[in-house]
């Protein structure tokens, strides 16, 4: 079989410059590139022919030996052309080196695409707790937050190598930074492509590591982060910060900070919803009499005017004395419960005042009031 002419098969001139040689390499070898015809026999001697062609054509020394000799004039350079594909992308590899491949540049429909998707180690989500007073739920907050996270390395920007020329070619993959496999099977071939587990898809393994980590690319360190609050948040709600977690290594991106709310225990308040409940006990006669009492909100202390004739059980509405909405406008109430106080010790003084007391028949009225109405109660029933 004889060899097609090199310049014929790159489709250029015989006075083509390198650069134009390199291009029309990359254009036509992005077209029979086995990754995007699987199984094309003849698309992989296309790719294999070009790839002999762009060998002999981008090396001054062969280009002119085969200017003025031909095919011949390669025999004494030992050049024999090549063998498999893997051939290929070792060789390549080698001459562009990685990162300013040829094929990372071209075939971003195909296998560098592929690759961009597996780059890397992404870095890990990271949870932290947030604690937060009713006070700073009720009106939202804004909190600086300290946490460690591995961040990038700075000295070595995440490579892990001590200098730019700290590296050596992967031998495993030939600096293609992919081990391919080319098998025969009933469907006809098959070409696997897998990331090389040497130098997990880089290409070039690090000689020299970076001094301060070590060469993992990253280091522990503590961050801040300061997190708007919205109000009317609760317990186990989060915020996601994208980005603020674990930076990732080799390239792969960075996880997420989630900030988890956790709601402290209030000294006075219990929450309900938007609504804060605050328990009070008022003396008998405070509950008889009215009163005026001071009582705690979230924002400081108000007066509260309890009416003549509370009696205990009676919820009290303090309107708009509660939490913002988180979803909406406006904000809950603070409810007090009343109770009232029921000494248990008391002075014969106080005994013989309460004695005194019991003469009126005042204070009896409601017990006796709620006897004749459940008599009242029975009396209906028995007679329907
Ligand atoms: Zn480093
Ligand atoms: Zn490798």
């Amino acid at each position: 079989m004889t060899k097609r002419d090199y310049y014929e098969i790159l489709e250029v001139d015989r006075t083509a410059s390198s650069a134009e040689i390199k291009s029309a390499y990359r254009k036509l070898a992005m077209k029979f590139h086995p990754d995007r015809n699987p199984g094309d026999k003849s698309a992989e001697e296309k790719f294999k022919e070009l790839a002999e062609a762009y060998e002999v054509l981008s090396d001054p020394h062969k280009r002119s030996q085969y200017d003025r000799f031909g095919h011949e004039g390669l025999n004494s350079s030992g050049f024999q052309g090549f063998g498999d594909i893997n051939d290929i992308f070792s060789r390549f590899g080698d001459i562009f080196g990685f990162g300013g491949s040829i094929f990372d540049d071209f075939f971003s429909g195909g296998r560098s695409s592929r690759r961009q998707r597996q780059k890397g180690v992404p870095g890990n989500d990271i949870k932290k707790t947030v604690k937060l007073t009713l006070e700073e739920i009720a009106e939202g907050t804004e909190k600086t937050v300290e946490y460690n996270k591995f961040k990038t390395c700075n000295v070595c920007s995440g490579t892990g190598a001590k200098s730019a020329s700290a590296y050596v070619s992967c031998s495993n993959c030939g600096g293609t930074g992919e081990k391919r496999t080319v098998s025969n099977s009933i469907f006809g071939q098959i070409v696997n492509v897998t990331e090389c587990p040497y130098c997990n898809g880089e290409g070039k393994i690090v000689k020299e590591k970076c001094e301060k980590c070590s060469g993992s690319g990253r280091i522990k360190t503590t961050s801040t982060v300061k997190v708007k609050i919205p109000p009317g948040v609760v317990e186990g709600n989060y915020i996601p910060l994208r980005g603020q977690g674990d930076s990732g290594m080799r390239g792969g991106t960075s996880g997420d900070l989630h900030i988890i709310i956790e709601e402290e225990q209030h000294e006075y308040f219990i929450r309900d919803g938007d609504d804060i409940i605050f328990d009070l006990t008022i003396s008998y006669p405070e509950a008889v009499l009215g009163s005026e009492i001071i009582v705690p909100t979230l924002k400081g202390n108000v007066n509260l005017k309890i009416e003549p004739g509370t009696s205990a059980g009676s919820i009290l509405r303090m309107k708009e004395k509660g939490i913002k909405h988180l979803d909406s406008h406006g904000r809950g109430d603070q409810l007090i419960r009343v109770d009232i106080n029921v000494p248990d010790k008391i002075s014969s003084k106080e005994k013989e005042f309460l004695k005194e007391m019991m003469k009126y028949d005042k204070f009896h009225k409601n017990r006796k009031g709620k006897n004749k109405e459940n008599k009242k109660i029975f009396k209906n029933a028995f007679n329907n």
